[in-house]
């Protein structure tokens, strides 16, 4: 009999993986929403709400072996998955990939995809009547946030605040300072090194006045929070020797595995193992794991094959609306032509629908 995968979360890994092993195994994937969604084009769609039926994909044509179920699981265990309908998929292996949260309007509040649609055109609103716009946090998102509210609306006074001293401190010098004098030549006001001492609100956009570090006070009629993800990780909480890392991600070994339980996986951003929270960690680890996968069910033994190795230098590509930006590309750093034929063009919404069949 063939062996049963169940797949927990049918994000960026969860779904390509259950689509790369439906041939090979019984696979079933768990997803509590309809539909999935595409998190690089959700931060143009607060500014272009019109490329939201692109992002966001109905499930049902993503298998054509492998059984999709939806439904939020509650528990898992050595044996299976238990689901929130009460029903229970049994399985010989189990991959976790429950990702991670973010703030409103770019991911769901659990399986409420019409709850972020109704968000999405209500912040829309809120920018488009908004005259000042705060964003604090620049990682990709907030970077990215500014740079597309800048490039479809230049009238609107952006600020872009920063704890950190650079853009993008961790990654060459040349990539910060260089999105940072695009920034600044867009109208963006990038204020770093100064943290906002008294955000209200962690995950929902509002209108306030931050106090920062350095003294100023930046009022805005949209405060954007870009402070980064939190695993979705309860279910590999409840394992037995589960250890967690930063950012509510369970450590797992160099196999992948979170706990004692040689059988349960996690991959993703649910999953600390030296890579960041990205799509780009996902296509590292996608290979890894159903190679090593498929290996494990024709009964090899998982400790006898090649354990996982984080991007030394993961890639990182950030546009600032369609037509600038800058990446980093592992070997060196590029501008405004590659990060627009890579990403910013069209957000990999094209190679998202054909992967759905969508297109
Ligand atoms: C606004 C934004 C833009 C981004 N842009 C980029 C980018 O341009 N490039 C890049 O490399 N990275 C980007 N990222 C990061 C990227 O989206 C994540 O790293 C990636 O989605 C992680 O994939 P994942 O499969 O681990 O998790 P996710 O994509 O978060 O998927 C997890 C899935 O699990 C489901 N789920 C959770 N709990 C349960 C449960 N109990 N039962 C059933 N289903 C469950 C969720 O509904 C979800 O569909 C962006 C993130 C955000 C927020």
């Amino acid at each position: 009999m063939a062996k049963r995968i169940a797949i927990v979360g049918g994000g960026a890994i969860g779904a390509e993986l259950a689509k790369s092993l439906e041939a090979s195994a019984t696979v079933t994937l768990i997803e509590q929403c309809s539909h999935y969604v595409h998190a690089p084009a959700m931060i143009r769609a607060v500014v272009e709400p019109s490329i939201l039926d692109q992002a966001l994909i109905p499930y049902d044509t993503l298998l054509t072996q492998g059984t999709f179920v939806q439904a939020r699981a509650v528990s898992i265990d050595a044996g299976g998955v238990q689901l929130n309908d009460g029903s229970r998929i049994d399985a010989d292996y189990i991959v976790v990939a429950t990702g991670s949260e973010n703030a409103t309007p770019f991911k769901p509040k659990g399986a409420d995809i019409a709850g972020l649609r109704a968000d999405n055109a209500r912040i829309h609103e809120m920018l488009k009547a908004a005259s000042t716009v705060a964003i604090v946090g620049a990682g990709a998102v907030g970077t990215e946030l500014a740079g597309e509210i800048a490039h479809f609306t230049p009238e609107k006074k952006i600020k872009l605040i920063s704890s950190d001293a650079t853009l993008f401190p961790q990654m060459p010098k040349r990539l910060g300072r260089s999105l940072e004098k695009k920034l600044v030549a867009a109208g963006v006001e990038v204020i770093l090194g100064a943290r906002a001492m008294n955000l209200e609100n962690m995950t929902e956009p509002y209108a306030g006045v931050l106090e920062l570090t350095n003294g100023q006070s930046v009022q805005a009629d949209l405060i954007f929070p870009a402070i980064g993800s939190r695993g979705s990780s309860e279910l590999l909480r409840a394992l037995p020797d589960v250890k967690m890392g930063t950012a509510n991600r369970a450590i797992t070994d160099q196999w992948m595995r979170p706990s004692s339980l040689p059988n349960i996986f996690a991959a993703g951003d649910v999953a600390e193992m030296g890579d960041a929270m990205t799509v780009v960690a996902t296509t590292r680890q996608l290979p890894w794991l159903i190679k090593t996968l498929k290996t494990v069910l024709v009964g090899q033994k998982i400790e006898d094959q090649k354990p996982y190795t984080p991007w030394k230098k993961a890639p990182i590509l950030i546009p600032l609306g369609p037509f600038k930006g800058n990446s980093f590309l592992s070997l060196f750093t590029a501008g405004d032509f590659l990060t627009r034929q890579i990403k910013g063009k069209d957000l990999f919404l094209k190679k998202r629908n054909n992967f759905f069949d969508r297109n």
